[in-house]
């Protein structure tokens, strides 16, 4: 059976890797727009931005990997449009025909209208060349804006100041991440920042007459799903491509995983798009056996990690800034657990510096329950 992967990213070559593994001897062709073999995203935030690690550290596998497993490695190449019924992906590079399709188109960002419209010189953050141009950029004195308080802007942020970058940030939320952590937690990330020298102004929608002077603005603002070829092929989209809890789209031939998934999650009881490197992993490895003749649901509940500074985290579940939030540890010190409640149970559960908590706070999602606070 032939199976052709359309996005060589995480998500794609991580399904190509599971093909294989579990023994699938079909010809796997693995299209990818950009000219790099397929790599992993967040060192281009942290360590790779920092100068600390190889591009190469950050590949999914050497270049030479994909020939020696039979994999059918096309860069450069853009899947433009589908035929569901024909069964072929229309390409820059000529029409390729399918028996089983994963679409991993992944994300793109937002645009920043107003720095665009203004004409200041303004930087996003998705690709190994969009972060080699901020490398360049950030250094002593250089004047960086920063618009957005998510994950992008807040390291973006944090590798400008560490490069001795003059960083101010713009985020119109009155914290940053406080969509994500609820404002207890949101305000130790903006402490965070402010004591490393970054000009936070919170509450603020960001014009062009903020922009005036920087030499680089970096847009953080969120991204969208690259949802294009699932349209083109008459897939069911709202918010990513729809999935079912088996990551089957409308098109039971079709799967999709990574951040374009919106997935019916068999324990949440709802859709979800994840926008995280573990979900494009862990869904790509059910896709993949799936892909092969499986029947897996995928359950597995978001997990995501961040790296600021000397601040490490790591976070499993699903809360709402609305769900009351339990610390367990020092907010202060930035050495805690933070549990999230919701009618009692707990759906959600990080650690800032703690690395022996990774399996409580799993364990805490796993059954919703609180534990012991260890802190004491
Ligand atoms: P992508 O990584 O977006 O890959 C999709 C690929 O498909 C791209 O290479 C694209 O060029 C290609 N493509 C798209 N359309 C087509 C087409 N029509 N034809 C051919 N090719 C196509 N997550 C975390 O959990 N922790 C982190 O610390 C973290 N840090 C991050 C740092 C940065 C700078 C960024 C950008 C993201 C970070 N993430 C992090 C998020 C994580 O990287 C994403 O969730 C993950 O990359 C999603 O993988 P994906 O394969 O679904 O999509
Ligand atoms: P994001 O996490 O969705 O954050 C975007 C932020 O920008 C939000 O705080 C948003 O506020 C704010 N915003 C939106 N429009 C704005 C505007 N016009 N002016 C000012 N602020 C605005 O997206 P991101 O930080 O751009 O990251 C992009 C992707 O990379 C995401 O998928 C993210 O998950 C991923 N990523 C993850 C990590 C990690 O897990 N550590 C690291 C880097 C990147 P509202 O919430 O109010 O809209």
């Amino acid at each position: 059976m032939s199976i052709v992967i359309v996005g060589a990213g995480l998500a794609g070559a991580t399904a190509a890797t599971e093909l294989r593994e579990q023994g699938h001897t079909g010809p796997i062709v693995l299209l990818g727009s950009e000219e790099h073999p397929p790599y992993e995203r967040p060192p281009l935030s942290k360590s790779y931005l920092l100068g600390e690690d190889p591009f190469e550290k950050a590949l999914v596998h050497p270049r030479e990997w994909y020939a020696e497993h039979d994999v059918d490695l096309r860069l450069g190449v853009t899947a433009t449009g589908l035929d569901t019924d024909a069964h072929v992906v229309t390409t820059s590079d000529g029409d390729v025909p399918y028996e089983r399709l994963l679409l991993a188109t992944g994300a793109e960002p937002r645009v920043l209208d107003v720095a665009e419209d203004a004409g200041v010189p303004v930087a996003y953050l998705r690709t190994k060349d969009d972060s080699d141009r901020l490398r360049e950029a950030f250094a002593k004195g250089r004047k960086v804006v920063v618009v957005g308080g998510g994950w992008i802007g807040l390291e973006a942020a944090a590798a400008a100041r560490q490069a001795g970058a003059e960083v101010t940030l713009y985020e119109t939320e009155d914290l940053p991440l406080v969509h994500v952590l609820g404002p207890t937690v949101a305000q130790v990330f903006a402490d965070l920042h402010r004591e490393h020298g970054v000009q936070l102004r919170l509450g603020t929608e960001v014009t062009a007459e903020h922009l005036e002077g920087a030499d680089l603005v970096v847009a953080g603002i969120g991204v969208k799903p690259r949802v294009d070829l699932a349209h083109s092929g008459g897939l069911d989209v709202d918010n990513g491509v729809l999935v079912d809890s088996r990551l089957r789209t409308s098109v039971p031939s079709v799967l999709a995983v990574g951040d374009i998934a919106n997935h019916a999650h068999p324990r949440l009881g709802r859709r979800i798009r994840v926008e995280h490197w573990d979900t494009a992993i862990k869904q790509a490895k059910v896709a993949a056996h799936n892909l092969a003749g499986g029947d897996e649901e995928y359950e597995e509940m978001p997990y995501f990690f961040t790296d600021q500074y000397d601040l490490g985290m790591e976070y499993v579940g699903s809360a709402s800034e609305d769900d009351e939030v339990v610390v367990h540890g020092s907010l202060e010190d930035r050495e805690f657990r933070a549990f999230w409640l919701r009618d009692g149970d707990v759906v959600a559960a990080m650690h800032v510096n703690d690395w022996d908590a990774g399996d409580v706070i799993k364990e805490a999602v796993d059954s919703g329950e609180l534990p012991e606070d260890e802190s004491d």
